[in-house]
């Protein structure tokens, strides 16, 4: 046992290591670091929360930490990284059922019961919150997953007047927790589990309203909501380390949402309400011309009288794990003089950042791969570019068709470029579901195939 003095220390110095984790994952070569500190720290609060005064039944918390470990190890060690944004979804609805279980474990709780005047009225709105924000983190955590992972549809459920059928919702909830406050013992478990049933409803109607190209936006949220879930259930057990977690969760999760939603050019308010008058109504633009292939051979040569290449990479890259061979054709093309540069769109693939953790694993030099703002305008001077996987990011349809799903959406404009070869199996659309007119274009060409396949191919061409 520990007191609450140590207690007190550790959960200062665990929140130090947090804020230093957050810090370093902030750029690539600091992330290992910044992962190690908020193992440390995350070590540190268990250990301290555990041997804390007045918590019982160690054998149980023991055995239940051992069993979720096992459990949690093998999960990461199995899942793909193609996979990674459907486990984070998921575990962030644990996170909202940890914190909907936190308040009905916490309104129950006979110590609490005794609690009276404004005390008692504050740690009911406490439970009535924590509540709230889980049971939608949990509900809207699980579309998402089930969104991500292709089991529930992309494209987004609208029906007219949902905005209204939202805020009555949770003017309905306001009046519940009214009627809670005003209950004694536990007599307003029955409020609390209709609120619970509305929050969880909310949750799954302001997942589904989002659509396909604004997921990335919707799952940097959610993990924003866990973080104030997690926050609110520190309030309800007067857990002060699980307050700062929370906080920092919430807080970074919505900056990175912010940041998201300023690179897809979406209004972050449009994105929270789920899809805020942003349906197109019209019938998107019809595609007009030819669609033209080429052999590895004839993309090879292609590639050896170009001066200037830029790959654009996608999750088709992610999934044919093809940045190995990808790093091979770079050192091949670069050894022949040619200059050679990646275009990283902010949400190609399924998670923020996916490309440069594919590319920095294969040892890509960080100084070759650009953002997309960095190298739209030297696109028109480059002689060829290859679209590795790609779909959703390369669509002019996001610029010049006002009907089209993801409208507004910055895009990588490959077809600035004098060639543009394609690299996909079939003409399948991406996760958008949105059909590509870049791909009919004159300049362009479809190089059809696995990717992984196809670089090897064009490397086994190329001198
Ligand atoms: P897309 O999903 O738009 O397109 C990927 C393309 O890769 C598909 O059209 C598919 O075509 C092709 N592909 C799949 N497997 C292979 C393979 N083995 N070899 C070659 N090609 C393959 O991906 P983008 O990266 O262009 O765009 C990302 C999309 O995902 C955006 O809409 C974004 O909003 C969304 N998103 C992004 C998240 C993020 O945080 N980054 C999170 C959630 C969603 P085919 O089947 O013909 O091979």
């Amino acid at each position: 046992m520990i007191s609450s003095e140590i207690q007190i220390a550790s959960y200062l110095f665990a929140s130090i290591l947090f804020i230093l984790s957050l810090g370093g994952l902030s750029s690539q070569e600091s992330a290992k670091r910044g992962v190690l500190y908020g193992i440390v720290g995350m070590i540190i609060a268990v250990v301290s929360t555990v041997l804390g005064e007045g918590v019982e039944g160690h054998v149980y918390i023991i055995a239940a930490i051992a069993i979720a470990s096992v459990i949690g190890i093998l999960v990461a060690r199995k899942v793909e990284m193609t996979a990674m944004p459907e486990l984070v979804a998921i575990l962030h609805s644990f996170v909202g059922l940890a914190a909907v279980l936190v308040g009905f474990g916490s309104y129950l709780d006979p110590t609490t019961q005794s609690l009276t005047g404004a005390d008692h009225s504050i740690h009911l709105v406490e439970i009535f919150i924590g509540v709230f924000i889980g049971a939608i983190t949990f509900t809207g955590s699980i579309v998402a997953w089930g969104k991500l992972q292709g089991s529930i549809r992309s494209k987004a459920l609208v029906y007219p007047g949902r905005h209204i059928v939202n805020i009555l919702l949770v003017i309905g909830c306001f009046v519940l927790c009214f009627i809670f406050l005003g209950q004694s013992g536990t007599e307003g478990l029955l409020h609390l589990g209709i609120m619970t049933a509305i929050a969880s409803f909310i949750g799954v109607m302001l997942v589904m309203a989002i659509g396909g190209a604004d997921m990335p936006v919707v799952v940097s949220m959610l993990n924003s909501y866990s973080g104030w879930a997690a926050a609110a259930a520190g309030f309800m057990l007067g857990n002060d380390l699980l307050i700062v977690t929370g906080a920092l969760v919430g807080s970074s999760g919505a900056i990175l949402s912010i940041i998201m939603c300023k690179a897809m050019n979406r209004s972050f308010l449009s994105v929270i309400f789920g899809g805020f008058g942003s349906t197109p109504q019209g019938k998107m633009k019809e595609v007009t011309g030819e669609v033209t292939s080429k052999n590895h051979d004839q993309v090879a040569s292609l590639l050896e009288s170009a001066k200037s290449v830029v790959i654009v990479p996608g999750y088709g890259m992610a999934v044919a794990k093809a940045q190995f061979p990808v790093h091979e054709m770079v050192n091949k093309l670069k050894k022949e003089g040619k200059e050679v540069r990646f275009g990283i769109h902010p949400v190609a693939g399924r998670l923020p950042g996916h490309m440069n953790v594919l590319l920095a694993e294969a040892n890509v030099p960080y100084d070759i791969v650009l953002e997309m703002d960095e190298i739209n305008d030297d696109l028109a001077d480059t002689d060829v570019v290859l679209v590795i996987g790609a779909n959703d990011i390369v669509n002019p349809g996001a610029i010049d068709d006002e009907n089209s799903p993801i409208y507004g959406m910055p895009v990588i404009r490959v077809w600035d470029a004098k060639d543009v070869i394609v690299m996909k199996r079939s003409m399948a659309t991406g996760y958008a579901g949105v059909q590509n007119p870049l791909f009919f274009k004159e300049n362009t060409s479809m190089l059809y195939g696995d990717a992984k396949d196809s670089v090897t191919k064009i490397n086994s061409s190329l001198n």
